[in-house]
């Protein structure tokens, strides 16, 4: 198993007026060498859910295993779970700091202590996956176009090689032609090297297109995961998921949140 959490929990601001439960039981499993997506509202738990696979906080309640390195409430250190995952936080090019496209993208490998010529590699290897050309390699960033821009950012993330690569929302804000092609560039290295990816969608499109696992959030918890044929078609499925009448109904809601042209909503006629 590639990550396996179990009744994890997260409640912000414990204790005081502000008291937030942002993840409540949330059991998951997702494959090694998979392409999950996480969909939900806003305020569903996404966010949260995805910082606690990348060791970014700690769970209040219940663990993370994300291959060998596993988080509890207990845990004091998070660096070895942080070490297995690649995080894309939503419009990654804000974070990009050096003065050339090269420098920017082997910051991760140097932190990882590699050498000056497995760095070079990686550089190479990163921006060819992306499908930045060789020749941005000495260019400031920030006179790039925003796509290139976006690029660079995720470059740097997959030249660290993580074994789980995590996405908020990668395509927020390109056209509808960089979308596609940069979540087919993604897919492309997710195929090439086993890498399992974690996309965080509200585009319900984008995210049958390229997951073979959903995951459905709704206030916290998770309410539906299993393959896309199986979110959308399988009504039986609903009691061995253990939802009864009132979550069903929820449920219906909540896809139906997420349905955008192109998935036929009899699928989501969701009756108990
Ligand atoms: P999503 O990514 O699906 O939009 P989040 O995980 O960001 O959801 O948020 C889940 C809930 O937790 C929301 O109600 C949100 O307002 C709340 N929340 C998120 N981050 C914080 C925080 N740092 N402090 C307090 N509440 C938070």
């Amino acid at each position: 198993m590639g990550i396996a959490i179990q009744g994890l929990s997260h409640v912000y601001m414990a204790g005081t007026p502000f008291e937030k439960i942002a993840l409540s039981r949330v059991n998951m499993e997702v494959e090694e060498g998979a392409f999950a997506a996480v969909l939900g509202a806003t305020g569903s738990g996404k966010s949260t859910l995805i910082q606690h696979i990348a060791g970014l906080l700690h769970p209040t309640e219940g663990t993370v295993r994300v291959f060998e390195a596993e988080s509890g409430p207990e845990t004091k250190k998070l660096g070895s779970l942080r070490r297995q995952v690649g995080v894309v936080f939503q419009y990654p090019e804000y974070q990009l700091f050096e003065e050339t496209v090269a420098k920017d993208i082997a910051y991760g490998p140097r932190n990882q202590g590699l050498e000056e010529g497995e760095i070079e590699e990686r550089v190479r290897q990163a921006m060819e996956w992306v499908g930045l050309p060789a020749e941005l390699r000495e260019r400031s960033p920030f006179h790039l176009s925003g796509g290139q821009m976006r690029r660079t950012a995720i470059a740097g993330v997959l030249a660290m090689k993580p074994k789980v690569l995590v996405l908020d929302e990668p395509t927020a804000g390109l056209d509808p032609a960089g979308q596609q092609e940069l979540l087919n560039r993604i897919d492309d290295v997710h195929r090439e090297q086993g890498m399992t990816v974690i996309l965080v969608s509200h585009r319900m499109e984008e995210a049958v297109r390229y997951a073979d696992t959903l995951f459905i959030m709704d206030q916290g918890r998770l309410v539906l995961s299993g393959p896309p044929s199986e979110v959308f078609s399988r009504r039986e499925a609903l009691s061995e998921w253990g939802l009864e009448a009132p979550a069903a109904t929820q449920l219906a809601a909540v896809l139906s949140k997420h349905l955008e042209p192109g998935v036929p909503s009899d699928l989501l006629t969701v009756e108990a």
